[in-house]
């Protein structure tokens, strides 16, 4: 079918094209009602009809493809491969929905899951999914801080960790970062439920609360836990991102919806058939892992392969040498990780036989064009960018070679998924703006199905954040955007206060409430920076208190520090400047965006509103300077 008409079904008869889109999943009862926007910006997919994301990921495959395999889990830290035919998978968790079981996870409970990229991962939120347990991953990356805040927001009944990580070669114990999040934490959950990988022989173990995955295993071998049917709109799981205040938000999906919408992204997005490859490089912890390193690929049928590791260990060529391995079909990965490669000799890529290999999604972060060149070319595939955010789930600007292949054009994403209304409109008047004018991305209610239903336990949250910039009631995706005369569309960056590092988007509240926690800093504002390799990098201005007499690098590094600690490597400033004043209006507002001109070499804005003009004099200077602390 052609693309144009596919999507033109979608935004015309919405209902029409989800009903027959939702015949792609199995449902324990069939939905009553496809659409039901009586309380718009909620709407609620596939109403009545009941349905699970570990059935349709596993069981429903159990007949045509047990022996074919369902998850091959590379580790090129520990230098361990396990792979998982779809009968060992069914296996796994259903003994790991057994052990959730017996420390009493029931329907609807929250279990946060803090564990590197490994099959465990895998087991755990397909377990959850098996018995209506609401799955929360938080990204091994994250520090103690960023884990407790979302331990307190989701309450969870089960903690779930590794004792240790690895990243280059080096052991990254998990364990205290756990203690010290549940001695924070308000609402620490009796339990945590550890996959001891051997990895950190000092971890310590508090009695009674810290239970062994290993031992609960062995008494719940061969145990088969009956589903848990839900509702579709009953919660799946939560996924943690930031936003514009120092709370991370609780990105809720629903069950039927989500499954819809993974089983028509695996075949008309990524060209993925029953029974072919799909290699995602990405982390459990974020969106793209849940949809394109569990759900999707295993409800599609597909062979899905995680990996834990660098680009770049044992060497350049690893994920070639896999593609190789293991005929993958369609590659998903990151701009920065591309980045990274081009940095490497490119005869790298000519060393394996990638005849197989079809396509190369990029997402998660612009993706420029001399490095969408480089790859095309070296690849000599096609090279896919697709947009998206944790909130939306699945690519929502993307070009759909499973369906029908349009023309790629560099720097741009494509055109609209199926089911998102897209709309460039002007941010002052809400009125669309022409082709080649800059505007605000926004999507028209409703959202398709695999979007986020809600925030969690926090429905104002939802309508505020979102729903609350336009008189009309319109989805703001915080992003600028161009359209040319196709249709095509150009992202331009962020309208809000959230940066994107390495593809991975950060609060910069987030990293201003860490850095103040130091106690000689009277004020932080934290801005991104351009960077070469990773997009955009965190870069602090701050004040000192009065009276503080330590030296200032000495100050700026002990800054850079606490990020590290409190929220993880990946917020970790760049550069810290000193100054004595940050720029802001009169009524006491913080000017971050004239900052962010400032740094960036261009025209600062309407300054009229500034409090005091001689804060950007100085900023000036103390750019040309150089930093206090960084490179
Ligand atoms: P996250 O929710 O962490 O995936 O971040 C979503 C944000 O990343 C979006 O709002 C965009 O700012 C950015 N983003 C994601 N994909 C792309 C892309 N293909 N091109 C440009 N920006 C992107």
């Amino acid at each position: 079918m052609r693309y144009e008409d596919f999507y033109r079904q979608s935004i015309d008869e919405p209902e029409r094209f989800w009903a027959e889109q939702a015949r792609l999943i199995h449902w324990d009862k069939p939905p009553q009602q496809i659409l039901d926007q009586s309380n718009p910006p909620f709407r609620r997919w596939f109403v009545g009809g009941t349905t699970n994301l570990c059935y349709n990921a596993i069981d429903r495959h159990l007949a045509a493809r047990a022996e074919q395999l369902a998850l091959v889990a590379i580790s090129s830290e520990t230098d361990v491969t396990r792979e998982f035919s779809y009968r060992q998978l069914y296996s796994e968790v259903n003994v790991f929905a057994a052990v959730l079981q017996s420390l009493g996870v029931d329907k609807g409970d929250r279990v946060v899951i803090y564990l590197p990229n490994i099959a465990e991962a895998v087991f755990a939120m397909l377990a959850c999914a098996r018995i209506g347990a609401i799955h929360s991953v938080v990204f091994g990356g994250f520090a103690a801080h960023n884990l407790a805040l979302r331990i307190d927001d989701a309450q969870p009944k089960l903690l779930i960790a590794a004792d240790a990580g690895m990243r280059g070669g080096k052991v990254i114990p998990y364990k205290p970062l756990v203690d010290a999040a549940l001695t924070e934490a308000l609402a620490p959950p009796p339990h945590v439920l550890i996959v001891d990988r051997g990895l950190d022989p000092q971890m310590t173990r508090v009695t009674d609360r810290d239970l062994d995955y290993a031992s609960l295993r062995t008494r719940h071998e061969d145990a088969e836990v009956a589903v848990t049917w839900l509702e579709s709109n009953e919660p799946s799981y939560l996924l943690y991102t930031s936003g514009t205040t120092g709370k991370p938000k609780g990105i809720q999906r629903d069950v039927g919806g989500y499954a819809v919408a993974m089983a028509l992204s695996i075949r008309t997005v990524f060209d993925i058939a029953p029974g072919q490859v799909m290699f995602s490089t990405s982390d459990v912890g974020w969106a793209v892992g849940h949809s394109y390193n569990v759900y999707a690929p295993l409800i599609g049928g597909a062979t899905s392969l995680l990996y834990e590791g660098l680009p770049t260990r044992p060497d350049p060529g690893i994920w070639w040498q896999l593609c190789e391995r293991y005929g993958v079909h369609t590659m998903f990965s990151s701009p920065t990780a591309i980045r990274v490669l081009k940095k490497q000799d490119e005869s790298w890529l000519r060393k394996y036989d990638l005849s197989a290999l079809k396509w190369l999604f990029l997402a998660g972060e612009p993706l420029d064009e001399p490095t969408a060149h480089w790859i095309t070319d070296s690849l000599g595939v096609p090279v896919i960018d697709n947009y998206w955010q944790t909130e939306t789930g699945w690519p929502a600007i993307t070009l759909m070679p499973g369906l029908d292949l349009k023309t790629v054009k560099f720097g741009s994403p494509g055109l609209p998924a199926p089911g998102y209304g897209m709309k460039v409109i002007d941010e002052n008047t809400g009125a669309e703006v022409a082709a080649g004018v800059k505007g605000v991305l926004v999507f028209q209610p409703p959202l398709p199905p695999g979007c986020l239903s809600t925030v969690w336990h926090d429905d104002d949250r939802y309508v505020h954040s979102y729903f609350s910039h336009f008189k009309e009631l319109l989805y703001s995706s915080l992003d600028w955007a161009i359209r040319d005369d196709e249709g095509y569309t150009w992202i331009l960056g962020r309208t809000d206060d959230v940066i994107n590092v390495a593809g991975h988007r950060l609060g910069t509240r987030e990293i201003e409430e860490s850095v103040a926690t130091h106690a000689a800093v009277a004020e932080a504002a934290v801005i991104g920076m351009k960077d070469e390799l990773k997009g955009q990098v965190p870069v602090v201005f701050a004040t000192l208190k009065q009276g503080v007499t330590e030296d200032p690098a000495v100050v700026a590094l002990a800054m850079r520090q606490c990020v590290t600690d409190q929220l993880g490597a990946l917020a970790r400033p760049a550069r810290v400047y000193l100054v004595s004043a940050l720029p802001k209006t009169r009524s006491g507002k913080l000017l971050r965006r004239s900052l962010q001109a400032l740094v960036q070499g261009a025209d600062p804005g309407d300054l009229s509103t500034l409090d005091d003009p001689a804060a950007l004099d100085e900023i000036r200077r103390a750019l040309e300077e150089g930093p206090e602390q960084g490179s």
